[in-house]
């Protein structure tokens, strides 16, 4: 057992630096989307900015565009780890009050039920969708939404931005919930007229029962978490909004000011997706490292496994049991595995009580 595993079987916190972290230009050779996919996603969520402010009344001060504010923290370091330990600007991204989903859910939920949206009324042949991205509120969209389903499955956030967006424009919508999903969030789904199916196992059986019942059915569409290119592209066009919102704070980002940035990492496609567009954005200026609970570091185990392959924390006998419920993954997606192995610096894992 290497001393890495013994540290992660022990739950003790440990920081692991990525040897096989390479330069954006290398890295990018490898990859299947780059930085034109990013800007693609991102004009595609503001053309239908009008359409998420008729749905979403509280978007329509900000036109459809679904973002967060970025603090200034300067006080954190001082409080949090001591005085004298740090140097430099320390902000916080509060994703937790993106709208919608209350969460970086938000990101890629909201993208893919949009995108599908868009997908089917094109095929289906939907009048002025061309010229009006408002067709997609059209009673004709909603009379073919509504023979449609949209399914699932989660730990609660990615539950409640897919749930919540899909039943806003009329889809039958399905959330298949795992055991650490908090009642509140299973309230407000229902409360919003989604179907919410409780599931006594964890986040990957979850994602399993979801996936099975949406095959028995030509007319589901399954947002697939653990695989979700679509998941990973709309999380990725947070790099674009961050780097207009350090311009606007005159921060600069560059060889003498490297940007460190902290991720809190579940399955791994959100802080995955996020890390894609910040090395796209800012090349090697960036770093960034991902944050797991002691009891779920799986994206550490598979981006630390010398073979390369899947791993579950039980193998190693954690329980993947957490209070920071949207991060208790036992397997990390291999997609996002695959596309953050060469761009992430570094992985460290936190103790529940201070996450
Ligand atoms: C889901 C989630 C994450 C991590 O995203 P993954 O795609 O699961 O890695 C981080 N923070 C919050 C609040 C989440 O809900």
């Amino acid at each position: 057992m290497s001393p890495l595993e013994q540290s992660l079987r022990q739950r003790q916190p440990v920081l692991w630096l990525n040897d096989r972290r390479q330069s954006i230009a290398v890295a990018r050779a490898a990859l299947e989307f780059g930085l034109a996919d990013i800007q693609e996603a991102d004009a595609r969520l503001r053309r239908y900015g009008p359409l998420l402010a008729r749905l979403f009344p509280d978007l329509a001060p900000v036109s459809g565009v679904i973002e967060s504010p970025l603090h200034q923290a300067d006080k954190f370091p001082n409080e949090i780890m001591g005085r004298g330990t740090s140097s430099g600007r320390w902000l916080i991204k509060a994703d937790h009050a993106l709208p919608i989903a209350g969460s970086v859910k938000a990101r890629g939920g909201v993208y893919e039920v949009l995108f599908h949206a868009q997908e089917l009324a094109f095929q289906d042949g939907l009048p002025g969708l061309e010229d009006d991205p408002l067709a997609l509120a059209s009673p004709e969209a909603r009379a073919l939404f509504a023979r449609r389903q949209i399914s699932v499955g989660s730990t609660g956030n990615l539950g409640l931005s897919i749930g919540i967006t899909a039943a806003a424009l009329g889809f039958r919508a399905t959330v298949h919930m795992s055991a650490e999903a908090k009642q509140w969030k299973k309230n407000l789904l229902r409360a919003h007229g989604v179907e919410v199916i409780e599931h006594a196992g964890d986040y990957g059986a979850a994602v399993q029962a979801g996936r099975e019942e949406a095959m028995q059915s030509a007319s589901s569409y399954f947002v697939d978490d653990e695989n979700s290119k679509h998941l990973f592209l709309g999380y990725s066009v947070a790099a674009l909004r961050l780097q207009r919102q350090l311009a606007a704070l005159g921060v600069a980002v560059d060889a003498e000011h490297p940007l460190f940035v902290y991720l809190p990492c579940g399955v791994g496609g959100a802080p995955g997706g996020i890390t894609f567009g910040l090395r796209n954005v800012f090349g090697d200026y960036v770093h960034c490292f991902l944050a797991e609970p002691v009891a779920s570091p799986c994206m550490l185990l598979r981006l630390a496994s010398a073979q390369d392959r899947s791993v579950s924390v039980d193998e190693i006998g954690l329980d993947n049991r957490t209070e920071a419920d949207g991060l208790a993954v036992g397997r990390a997606s291999e997609f996002a595995a695959r596309q953050i192995r060469e761009l992430v610096s570094g992985i460290f894992t936190v103790p529940d009580p201070q996450f």
